[in-house]
């Protein structure tokens, strides 16, 4: 089963303490689709500009990801720039050029408006609106987004978040969007702003799922080689949207599993610069990693004795 994104395709310059890369492929719908394309077809709906180089779109191709709704218009492409310090959880902003972004208007294609999941990854809530209002047939949708419009965007953000099923934030997020510390208090409150299912990531300590009254911890796996945490937001969250729409299924159980294969994809996204180690990533390593995870956190109850 197909799953639609809509997200930035960007050039990102990321600095660092392990390296550093100018203007490598990047953006949030870049992360999830390469991640998501592992386990379901995906309609990319994004927008590039005139300078962005061929041999990405050829690498986008050369996965299950079609590009019939990728849009090139006439300007330079989205642009971020960030740095990392050895607290590799928080990343700094440096500069982020919207460009092509202003005048992009999504119109999807009607095999993306007939997918039956749809994720709204880090965008202008306004973009993420204009997808859901096109969409048919009342697909599972998720959304994604940060400070930048949780702060500078907060009144269409609410909005948008009227109509999605689930949303997936990092930690900071969740606390600047409910305005509250405590994350139990905070996913209440965010669940009250419209989707019933909340994933917060936590970084190199995992990650939650609030589902109606369950809670599930996933692990987070230690690593010995990180080098560019960007995009372990969005590789997670095209790991468990791609095992979703893989499997059709919604339900607790399942997207306990789902959060495990996004938890695989985000630990190895993270072992390279870019997408690096995306590109030459086989199944038998996701599933040999999925076992890693299980591992990692399974333990027995207690037998209790009479
Ligand atoms: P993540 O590390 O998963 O939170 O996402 C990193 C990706 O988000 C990078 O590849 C950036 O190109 C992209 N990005 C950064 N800022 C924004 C923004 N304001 N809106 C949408 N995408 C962004």
């Amino acid at each position: 089963m197909s799953l639609t994104v809509i997200g930035t395709v960007a050039l990102d310059s990321v600095e660092s303490p392990f390296g550093k890369i100018e203007e490598g492929l990047g953006g949030s719908a870049t992360h999830f689709s390469i991640s998501a394309a592992f386990f379901s077809p995906i309609s990319l709906v994004a927008v590039i500009g005139e300078d962005f180089p061929e041999e990405h779109i050829q690498f986008l191709k050369s996965r299950s990801i079609n590009i019939d709704d990728l849009q090139k218009l006439a300007g330079p492409s989205f642009r971020w720039k960030g740095r990392y310090d050895y607290d590799l959880n928080t990343a700094h902003t440096l500069d982020t050029q919207l460009n092509v972004l202003t005048q992009f208007d999504p119109q999807l294609s009607s095999q993306a408006k007939q997918n039956p999941f749809v994720f709204l990854a880090n965008i202008d809530p306004k973009l993420q609106k204009k997808v859901i209002s096109q969409v048919a047939n009342k697909p599972f949708i998720a959304a994604d987004t940060m400070n930048f419009w949780i702060e500078g965007a907060r009144d269409s953000l609410l909005e948008m978040l009227k109509d999605i099923d689930m949303l997936v934030i990092n930690e900071a997020e969740a606390r600047l969007l409910a305005q509250e510390y405590n994350l139990l208090k905070a996913s209440n409150k965010i669940r009250e702003m419209g989707p019933k299912i909340l994933l917060i990531k936590r970084g190199e300590y995992g990650a939650l799922a609030f589902y109606e009254d369950k809670i599930f911890n996933a692990p987070a796996l230690p690593l010995e080689d990180i080098q560019d945490p960007t995009g372990a937001g969005d590789s997670f969250a095209g790991g468990v949207m791609g095992y979703l729409a893989k499997t059709q299924d919604t339900s607790f159980n399942n997207l306990k599993k789902a959060m495990i294969y996004g938890s695989v994809m985000a630990s190895f996204n993270v072992e390279k610069f870019s997408l690096d180690r995306l590109r030459n990533l086989t199944h038998p390593e996701i599933e040999k990693r999925y076992q890693a995870f299980c591992e990692l956190s399974h333990f027995e109850n207690y037998e209790l004795s009479a």
